[in-house]
């Protein structure tokens, strides 16, 4: 199947950096948000991203940013994604909002279009069944910032068909991605794994073992980590983080995802990272 337009739901950290790729990757790109508040940041955070980029490597980038920046269109309306051939998904990690975006936008797009969801852990089974088209859904979790991760986990839900892979698959060699593909289960590989650690490590702080600084310091130091675990949480989200480690919860019925007070308190108490500022630090 030829790609040529994909539509990106959501356009907050992720939804953000993807359109950005894709409009790097000469694909033409439907932005879809609820507000024009919003799509209009996210545009202004795509445009001051792609300066950036011109002026570290121009080679990297001929083309000017205003051409990029043609082939991405923002919306407020679903009804937008009447021509599309892919989708990807990056509205909050909450089921409620996720499959109502799905019974959405379903009947809307034409049906070739495959639909990949990039969440966190929200099995992607359980999403493929909010649709129609459960054999064209799949996931895709793509690394943040989406601009500079070379890859992505690609995950295969129980209904996810050779030829969806295989479409996917197309689209990130387009992007200059390769992929790992792993079964479908809540939080998949990297996930499972990773939130275990974030939540871990703020009841480290929790329980004044050590400051984040010293949290973070001990992962870069002693195991050559780029980021420590608190770092990463204030990249990915505070929100995204407790959203993510409840849906493990709620999957597995197993404590050991409980999510950690303090991580809650923190998400109450507004501090969502990098995004808006605060987190386990603080941000310009
Ligand atoms: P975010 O909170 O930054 O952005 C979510 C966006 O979804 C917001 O702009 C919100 O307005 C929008 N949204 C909410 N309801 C919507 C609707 N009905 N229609 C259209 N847009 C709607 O979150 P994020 O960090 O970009 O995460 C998005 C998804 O990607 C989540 O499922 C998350 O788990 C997953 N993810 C996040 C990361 C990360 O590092 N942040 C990495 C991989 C995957």
């Amino acid at each position: 199947m030829s790609i040529k337009q994909v539509g990106v739901v959501g356009a907050g950290v992720m939804g953000t950096g993807l359109a950005q790729s894709l409009a790097q990757a000469r694909f033409d790109v439907i932005l879809l948000d609820i507000s024009d508040d919003i799509l209009s940041r996210a545009r202004g955070e795509i445009r001051k991203n792609l300066r950036l980029a011109k002026m570290l490597d121009p080679q990297a980038m001929p083309e000017s940013v205003d051409s990029v920046l043609s082939r991405i269109t923002c919306t407020t309306e679903a009804g937008g994604f009447g021509a599309v051939d892919f989708v990807i998904e990056n509205v909050v990690e909450k089921w409620a909002v996720k499959e109502q975006v799905y019974h959405e936008i379903d009947p809307i797009c034409p049906p070739h279009a495959v639909f990949a969801a990039n969440t966190s852990a929200i099995s992607i089974t359980r999403i493929a069944s909010a649709t129609g088209r459960p054999s064209q859904v799949l996931g895709m979790h793509f690394m943040n910032p989406v601009p500079m991760k070379p890859m992505v986990e690609v995950i295969r839900g129980y209904h996810t068909s050779e030829q969806t892979l295989h479409t996917a698959r197309e689209l990130l060699t387009t992007m200059g991605k390769s992929c790992v593909v792993v079964q479908d289960m809540p939080g998949f590989v990297s996930n499972r794994v990773l939130m275990l650690t974030i939540n871990e490590a703020v009841f480290l702080l929790q329980d004044q073992v050590a400051s984040a600084e010293d949290v973070d310091t001990i992962f870069r130091s002693c195991f050559g980590h780029k980021m420590g675990p608190l770092e990463t949480a204030d990249l990915i989200g505070l929100d995204t983080i407790l959203y993510s480690i409840e849906v493990l919860y709620e999957s597995y019925n197993d404590s050991k995802y409980r999510p950690c007070p303090l991580l809650k308190k923190m998400v109450d108490a507004g501090l969502h990272g990098r995004k808006n500022g605060r987190g386990f630090y603080t941000y310009e």
